[in-house]
């Protein structure tokens, strides 16, 4: 018998020989296995206390009075390290690991190699498993699985005694006000139930592999028949209300199906299960290395795509222990999860939920995207709120201004019941003005246009109203697919939006990957500051050949009819020259061309402003992305939670700049519009048609929103009220008090 079967052979000949469940008494004797299995001098088990503390509880080969004594803070020394991050470590060399913490009680000096494993359940950490030698060797990648799948096993050990809850006490009856990211715009007034991960399996080790990969055949089986079922009962009923949205729907669950089908997870968890697992317990364990690898991509598409397998696992997972999540949902709910996939949400929004916060959504999300689909308000963010309430709380959520608040007090909650009236007669205003010109009261037109990625995304067009695409963002559809296109396959797709489109314009711009955005074939740079290092236009201009496919597609896809590439990331006047004559180049041979081809530039760094004269000597047009440009020009890294909010792009650097560019923009005729999340907001899109902005792109949601506040706007009052709080305010970090009173003065809906 192999190591790791004879390993949970034994492991579970321990376990049955206990008369009740599972303990902590039981750790010295699993150390002592372990270490004995694996020809391991030492094995040890560190368990997370209340606060910030690991301690040594059990140890084999380690002096046994440090055992109780020995303590290490989250964070300090390896297996510090190892509970912080969650990753393996494993190391030849442990002692001159730069975070090697010391601790003479132990003895531990006599050891050179370690291998440390995180223990968690739940997305929570609740120890860590130390194995170590004398000699200095890199553990195996069998060794590695055998301590992780202990380790598994001794989070459910762990698990056993401890409840999921953080909060308690006086703590968990008080009212809680939590800032999140906002998913999907609404409000919704209602009791909270909670999402369990459903990832811990009932039975972990089994000694009949065949039958395990009968069960997970019969299991997988069963779970493609719910899918289709999802697909097939519930989006109709999301037709009758919105069919581009359907339609939208419809991609992804289909989309979704593939990857359950074409992922080579499922060889994983047969692996597993020939190492001894039960089927329930190998399907847990490869979601966990998912969760892992998630943990890792900062990219929110990529992160996506794995956490839409963690949902399948989910499913597997409840299909294998033959008990669904029967939790009665009652009416107008609102769904507290850490992880959310799509096909969930359906499942959750056919029992009934009215709201969802999803602690690890993000807005480009399937989740999210689902959600906005089906019209559900969503969250994403909120870290800690599912550790903070009990099934039932009472909760408000503001899908608008991104807050989730539990066990509100009643003066709050009054608030938001009149909101909902107010938000319901908004709503039924919208619809009526879709298809309205968008200008503002006193005449001025503003073009509002959508920014988008997938094809999926179209029929925002119509449902919305836009007056085009300001911003397509080409290197979506690349790392949904996971390679870059060929120029066919490009050039099918650029046609298909252009066609979309029906003659409204569409800005493309070209391939912004880079940092975590990487596609196979380019190799991956070592850099400390991804967004800031060889990322967007930087690549395509190293990279000629892989620019020059996709221009080439653009122009394939625009022949006969109008064209506008822009550049993202351009920080010279030279890149964006370089840029535009490989554009040129592929111009020439390109037959038949556009019927008209313009040639513009993001501004989204600093330097640009800098260097106006020549460039608007040579771009048709220029469109901002405030997103990167925030991050630059304040030096605050766009995806750190920390910074959210700390700077505000309605402050007097953001609106000089601006200011200055609208002035300059129209003494040379170049075209100006601004895209990133900012110009969704009306009251950001307010001051931004305040300095003379007319056209801004942004996501969906914002269109309408910001098309009802326009319309409402007498420019010819705000201007000079924003030029004086411009000029009286000088030093301030932000206007946007002052701009938000004038705008409720003057009854604004922003
Ligand atoms: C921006 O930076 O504002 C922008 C629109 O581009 P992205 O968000 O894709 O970086
Ligand atoms: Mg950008």
């Amino acid at each position: 018998m192999s190591t790791p079967r004879r390993l949970l052979a034994r492991l579970r000949t321990l376990m049955a020989n206990r008369e009740q469940p599972p303990a902590a008494a039981d750790l010295p004797a699993l150390a002592r296995l372990v270490a004995s299995e694996l020809v391991s001098e030492v094995c040890s088990v560190y368990v997370a206390g209340a606060g910030e503390d690991l301690q040594l509880v059990a140890t084999e080969g380690l002096r046994q009075e440090a055992v109780g004594r020995t303590r290490l803070r989250v964070g300090e020394g390896l297996v510090g390290l190892c509970a912080a991050t969650g990753e393996t470590l494993n190391l030849p060399d442990a002692q001159n690991h730069p975070a090697f913490a010391y601790r003479p009680e132990t003895g531990e000096d006599a050891f050179a190699s370690l291998l440390a494993v995180a223990v968690r359940r739940a997305g929570r950490t609740l120890g860590v498993l130390v194995v170590q030698n004398r000699t200095p060797r890199r553990y195996d990648p069998d060794e590695v699985e055998v301590v992780e799948t202990v380790a598994m096993l001794l989070a459910e050990l762990l698990a056993s005694g401890q409840s999921e809850r953080a909060e308690t006490g006086l703590a968990a009856t008080l009212p809680r006000r939590f800032n999140a990211v906002a998913l999907a715009p609404g409000i919704v007034i209602g009791p909270v139930v909670l999402h369990s991960t459903g990832l811990a399996p009932s039975r972990l080790l089994a000694d009949d592999p065949d039958r395990e990969r009968a069960r997970l055949e019969e299991a997988w089986q069963a779970m493609q028949r719910g899918i289709d079922r999802l697909i097939n009962d519930q989006l109709p009923d999301v037709a009758g209300k919105k069919a581009a949205d359907a339609h939208a729907s419809r991609e992804i669950l289909e989309a979704y199906r593939l990857i359950a089908a074409d992922a080579g997870w499922l060889k994983r968890v047969n692996e597993a299960i020939q190492g001894g697992l039960s089927a329930e317990a190998a399907v847990a364990r490869v979601a966990g290395e998912l969760r892992d690898r998630m943990r890792r991509i900062t990219d929110p598409y990529l992160r996506e795509r794995l956490g839409d397998l963690e949902d399948m696992a989910a499913r597997l997972l409840a299909n294998l222990d033959g008990a669904q999540n029967q939790i009665t949902v009652p009416s107008g709910a609102i769904l507290l999860a850490r992880r959310l996939g799509p096909a969930e949400l359906l499942d959750w929004h056919a029992r009934g939920i009215a709201g969802v916060v999803i602690e690890e959504g993000s807005p480009s999300g399937h989740a999210a995207i689902l959600a906005r689909a089906l019209g559900i308000p969503a969250l994403g963010g909120a870290r800690g709120v599912v550790e903070s309430a009990d099934p039932g709380d009472d909760a408000v959520l503001d899908g608008d201004d991104g807050l989730i608040f539990l066990r509100p007090e009643q003066e709050l909650r009054v608030g938001y019941v009149h909101a909902i009236e107010v938000l319901t007669e908004r709503q039924a205003g919208y619809a009526a003005i879709r298809d309205k010109p968008s200008v503002t009261l006193d005449g001025t037109q503003v073009r509002l246009m959508l920014n988008v990625g997938l094809a999926m995304e179209l029929g925002q067009l119509a449902a919305t109203g836009a007056e085009g695409i300001g911003l397509f963002r080409t290197e979506i559809a690349m790392l949904a697919r996971g390679e870059v296109l060929d120029t066919p396959e490009q050039s099918a797709v650029y046609g298909r939006v252009l066609d979309a489109a029906r003659g409204r314009p569409v800005l493309f711009r070209t391939l912004d990957l880079g940092g975590d955005k990487l596609l196979p074939g380019l190799p991956p740079p070592e850099e400390e500051n991804p967004a800031m290092g060889w990322r967007s236009l930087r690549i395509g201009l190293d990279r000629p050949a892989l620019l020059r496919r996709q221009l080439r597609a653009l122009l394939l896809a625009g022949g006969g009819r109008n064209l506008s590439v822009m550049f993202p990331m351009v920080a010279t006047v030279a890149e964006f020259r370089a840029a535009k004559a490989l554009l040129m180049a592929e111009a020439a041979r390109v037959r038949p061309g556009p019927s008209a081809l313009q040639i513009g530039t993001m501004l989204e760094i600093p330097a640009l402003m800098w260097q106006l004269p020549a460039l608007l000597r040579e771009t048709d047009f220029i469109s901002v992305g405030t997103n990167d440009l925030m991050q630059f020009l304040f030096a605050a890294d766009r995806g750190s939670p920390q910074l959210a909010g700390r700077y505000d792009v309605l402050s007097p650097p953001v609106l000089d700049l601006l200011s200055e560019l609208v002035a300059r923009t129209n003494e040379a005729g170049v075209s100006l519009s601004i895209c990133g999340e900012a110009a969704s907001r009306p009251l950001e899109a307010l001051t931004f048609v305040g300095l003379g902005v007319t056209n801004l792109s942004m996501p969906a949601y914002g269109i309408l929103p910001t098309k009802a506040m326009l319309a409402r706007v007498d420019l010819a009052r705000f201007r000079p009220f924003l030029a004086t709080i411009r000029r009286s305010a000088a030093g301030a970090a932000s206007l946007r008090e002052p701009i938000t009173t004038w705008a409720r003065e003057h009854d604004l809906p922003i």
